[in-house]
């Protein structure tokens, strides 16, 4: 049955049962009050008319006017004739008085009139007796019915009390938890009500909701098996190491390239915490120390060397944090990270290729450069022959080409020889006087040129010192050179050598050039940097090749620096 029907079945029965009440209460007060009305009609009045004719017959000797009143209230008691009986007692009456009225002083009828009238009262009182018997037993009777149909209307009312209101809450609570389900996902929640009922429709549209959501989420984790696989094999599939760890460090998946750089078995490796596969494996070992030291200073630019089939390969290191943003929160939670292993190797194996051609090519120019210099020599000399000037103009700028060509393979030399570990050290006493005099008068020319004087400082306890003489003696020409290039026409540079300690030497040198821009002074000693808008020729090695130079030898290099004021350029290295 419909809600709705069953709603207006309910509060129509209700009200029939009010209006069954009402009617029933209403006709039986309706036959009491005739009841009572039918006593006070027919006989009390009947009995006032008695009274009254009695006291008018007492009167009768005195008051002649009490026959009127005597004839007055017989007159309204023969209209007021009810009770069988009755009629013969007032005809008597009536009688009797016709009789009194002629014949005044007659007492025999005095007491019959009052015998008649004495008659006609006690049928009426029996009439009262009767009548008042009848509207108790219609009372009773009215207190029997109402009180049975009263009774049912309650029971019927108490039943609809109970059932009416839980026929529709009952559904709803169901729905209700039915919903919460769906909700968690529970896609094979289905609700049963009565079939034709309002609830009945819902639940066959909730039903049906609940299978298309079902059907949906049993195709959506196909979709999602299917990307995984497709996503694993493809991780798989990778030339990359790929490791992938939870925010635990449990790991979650290893492909095919880890297992073979690592030599670890899958089983040993997924599922496991990376730090206890760590123990047994120096390669693991090596990837996780950023991750269980985080705050470790990291090098960007370090390289792992692993053999892998008996073949030297370079890799790349990568730790990608995941996070991800959960469905209806803002802030992102970290999930786990991503350990990639770039096989760097082909790359690298290409870039030493170019540093071995680099090497070799700057070094077979040294030579034909030499001979081109000791050529130009041999043509400045007068004995083979005197040039004019022009020509002497020409030969000196083939003479400063030469140099700078010179200093340009010697840096490309150095470079390559850096990066293939050729360059070896060769760490032996000199004299730091000595090596002072050698890079004055190796920069003295081109100091000349500029009208800059070079002067020195050199603390006086320094003799000896124990270092790669050719590499030191390298790096302080490279940085008076420089010193000499970005400095003004007619300025001077210092170089300086003092004790910082009984270990340690420092040497520096300060010009009054341009100054380099703080923004560029971190970048200085990296290779092929050169402060943009520098208009003196260079390669950006110089100052790359004397940083690994001094740190090779154990030492530091640093720069001071202001735009306009100049340039402190100063290395420090042990004594012995
Ligand atoms: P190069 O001099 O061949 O360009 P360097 O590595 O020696 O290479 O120097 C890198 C850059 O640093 C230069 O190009 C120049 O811009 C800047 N620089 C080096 N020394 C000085 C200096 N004393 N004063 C101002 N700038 C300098």
């Amino acid at each position: 049955m419909k809600i709705k029907t069953k709603l207006n079945a309910g509060v129509g029965l209700l009200f029939f049962m009010i209006i069954v009440l009402s009617t029933l209460g209403g006709w039986f007060i309706y036959q009491l009050k005739k009841d009572t009305q039918n006593i006070l009609a027919a006989n009390y009045n009947t009995l006032q008319y008695s009274r009254n004719m009695l006291l008018s017959l007492e009167e009768i000797e005195k008051e002649p006017f009490a026959l009127s009143e005597f004839q007055k209230n017989l007159d309204l008691q023969r209209q007021n004739i009810t009770e069988s009986g009755e009629k013969e007692a007032t005809q008597n009456i009536h009688e009797h008085f016709s009789e009194l009225q002629n014949d005044q002083g007659n007492y025999s009828l005095h007491s019959a009139i009052r015998k008649d009238i004495a008659e006609l009262m006690q049928l009426n009182m029996n009439a009262i007796q009767i009548k008042s018997g009848i509207a108790n037993t219609t009372a009773q009777n009215a207190i029997a019915v109402i009180s049975i149909a009263g009774t049912l209307c309650f029971l019927i009312a108490f039943i609809l009390m109970v059932n009416l209101p839980a026929n529709i809450s009952n559904p709803i609570r169901e729905l209700t938890s039915s919903i919460h389900q769906i909700a968690n996902q529970n896609y094979r929640q289905r609700v049963q009500f009565e079939s034709n009922s309002e609830f009945g429709e819902l639940a066959r549209s909730f039903n049906t909701m609940a299978e298309k959501l079902q059907e949906y989420s049993e195709s959506r984790i196909d979709k999602i098996l299917k990307g995984k696989k497709r996503i694993e094999t493809l991780i798989d599939n990778m030339h990359d190491a790929v490791i992938g760890i939870d925010e635990n460090r449990k790991v979650l998946f290893v492909n095919d390239e880890a297992l073979k750089i690592s030599g670890l078995k899958k089983e040993n490796f997924v599922g496991k915490l990376i730090q206890d596969v760590a123990v047994s494996n120096d390669l693991v070992r090596d990837l996780i120390k950023e991750i269980i030291n985080p705050d470790a200073e990291k090098n960007p630019a370090e390289l792992l060397k692993i053999f892998v089939e008996g073949k030297e390969n370079y890799f790349e290191k990568e730790i990608l944090d995941i996070k991800v943003i959960p469905t209806g929160e803002k802030e992102s939670s970290f999930i786990g990270q991503v350990i990639m292993l770039r096989n760097i190797t082909p790359f690298k194996e290409l870039d030493l290729a170019k540093t071995r051609f680099i090497g070799t090519v700057s070094h077979e120019f040294k030579t034909p450069i030499s001979s081109i210099q000791m050529g130009l020599q041999l043509l400045e000399n007068e004995k083979i022959g005197s040039l004019n000037e022009e020509q002497q103009k020409l030969i000196k700028g083939i003479e400063d080409d030469t140099v700078r060509l010179l200093k340009i393979t010697g840096e490309l030399l150095n470079i390559a020889q850096l990066e293939t570990g050729v360059s070896q050290l060769n760490i032996r006493p000199f004299k730091i006087n000595h090596m002072i005099e050698e890079v004055i008068k190796t920069n003295k020319s081109a100091a000349d040129k500029r009208q800059i004087s070079i002067y020195t400082d050199v603390d006086s306890t320094l003799d000896v010192m124990n270092a790669d003489q050719e590499k030191t003696l390298w790096v302080l020409n490279n940085i008076v050179s420089n010193a000499i290039r970005y400095s003004y026409e007619l300025s001077k540079v210092i170089i300086k050598v003092e004790r910082l300690n009984s270990e340690h030497v420092k040497f520096s040198v300060t010009d009054r050039g341009l100054g380099i821009e703080e923004q560029y002074l971190k970048h200085i000693f990296t290779r092929y940097f050169r402060v943009p808008g520098t208009k003196t020729e260079g390669t950006g090695l110089g100052l790359s090749i004397s940083k690994e130079f001094i740190e090779a030898q154990g030492g530091s290099i640093s720069v001071e620096s202001e735009i306009g004021n100049g340039s402190i350029f100063s290395f420090i290295l042990k004594i012995n």
